[in-house]
């Protein structure tokens, strides 16, 4: 069987990414598409044969609840409608993946959290960085200290954002600025290298050098934390530099991959010599996982679940406290 999924917003990274990664896959298809734009409604029902009966917009989308096509339902929307449609999508009974940052607050993760438990429906976050080989690599060489434990975790993400006037510099739909867009994968890494949480984080805001673009988020964000097994780790996320990297000191080695966090190719080093791991569409191999996973046991995989979102959502509010504050914020 083939799970039909339905994209919710139709932009950049549904059409570049998703929508192919659900052409390439072989376990699941573009089942409906829910959009506000009818031009685009119009493109993508013509170039994916989609029934009228599978082409929503965002008033009538609860519709969906009806289309037996549907299995899966995908929020690719701004962060901060993230919360009202992947709610939308569990009441009409459906399994949800939602993007990331799965929502702008803790409490709006929990809330999603148990709105899919009271539907029974499953969900699942976008992090497609868990089905990618290298980084499969990196947490099990981390996890399984087989370097030895991690002493230090070097990490940093950002790119130079065009457009001033686009979502993801408007705290009110972003939630925040580069920690919330790109910042969160190096959160991700410092855990799933380590395979712990946090103890403490402090944090300090850089400087705004360009006040046209961000009056109302930060152009670049530091943090330092603490993990339990003595993990320190350093962590950088801007929307001015390019730069995606993950540099782990191990007691008998180190590990790096660099480019670290975007489609890819990834590249990896270890002390050892160079990492060879297959190169892959991390959405397709993501998409298939989830579907091969959920086919077999009715559930999506856990590492990817809501309480993973809540889990990164927790840090990121608290490396946001601790810039505001400037003082250390105990994560435990
Ligand atoms: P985008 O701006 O390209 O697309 C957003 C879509 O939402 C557009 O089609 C837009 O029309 C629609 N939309 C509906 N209501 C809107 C509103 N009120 N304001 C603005 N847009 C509205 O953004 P994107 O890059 O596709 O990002 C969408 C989500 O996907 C975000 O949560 C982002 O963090 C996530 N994302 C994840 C990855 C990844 O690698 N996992 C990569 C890129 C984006």
């Amino acid at each position: 069987k083939k799970l039909g999924v339905a994209l919710v917003g139709l932009g950049s990274y549904a059409k570049n990414q998703l929508a192919v990664a659900l052409e390439n896959a072989k376990n699941c298809y573009l089942a409906a598409i829910v959009t506000g734009t009818p031009a685009k409604a119009e493109e993508w029902s013509k170039k994916y044969n989609l029934p009228k009966e599978s082409v929503y917009n965002y008033q009538n989308f609860d519709e969906i609840a009806k289309n037996k096509a549907v299995d899966i339902i995908y929020v690719v929307l701004p962060n901060s409608l993230h919360p009202e449609f992947v709610i939308r999508a569990a009441k009409a009974g459906k399994h949800v993946m939602c993007e990331k940052p799965m929502a702008n607050s803790v409490a709006e993760c929990e809330a999603m959290i148990k709105a899919c438990k009271d539907a029974g429906v499953q969900l699942g976050v976008g992090y497609r960085l868990h089905f990618e080989p290298f980084t499969q690599e990196v947490m099990r060489i981390g996890q399984k200290k087989e370097k030895g434990a991690v002493r230090f975790v070097q990490t940093n993400f950002g790119f130079t954002i065009g457009d001033p006037t686009q979502w993801r510099l408007k705290k009110a739909m972003a939630g925040g600025g580069p920690l919330m867009d790109v910042g969160i994968y190096c959160v991700q890494a410092s855990r799933y290298v380590t395979g712990e949480e946090p103890l403490w984080v402090t944090a300090q805001f850089g400087p705004i050098t360009d006040k046209e673009r961000f009056k109302d988020v930060e152009e670049s964000v530091s943090w330092q934390m603490q993990f339990p097994g003595g993990a320190m780790v350093n962590g950088f996320s801007s929307y001015k530099s390019n730069i995606e990297q993950l540099y782990v000191s191990t007691n008998d080695g180190w590990l790096q991959l660099s480019p670290a966090y975007s489609y890819g190719p990834l590249k990896g080093k270890t002390n050892d010599g160079d990492m060879k791991m297959p190169i892959v569409h991390h959405q397709t191999v993501m998409m298939e996982a989830i579907c091969k996973e959920f086919l077999e046991t009715g559930k999506f995989p856990s590492h990817i679940g809501g309480e993973e979102g809540k889990r990164d959502m927790k840090i990121l509010m608290a490396i946001y406290e601790a810039a505001e504050t400037g003082k250390k914020i105990s994560l435990v």
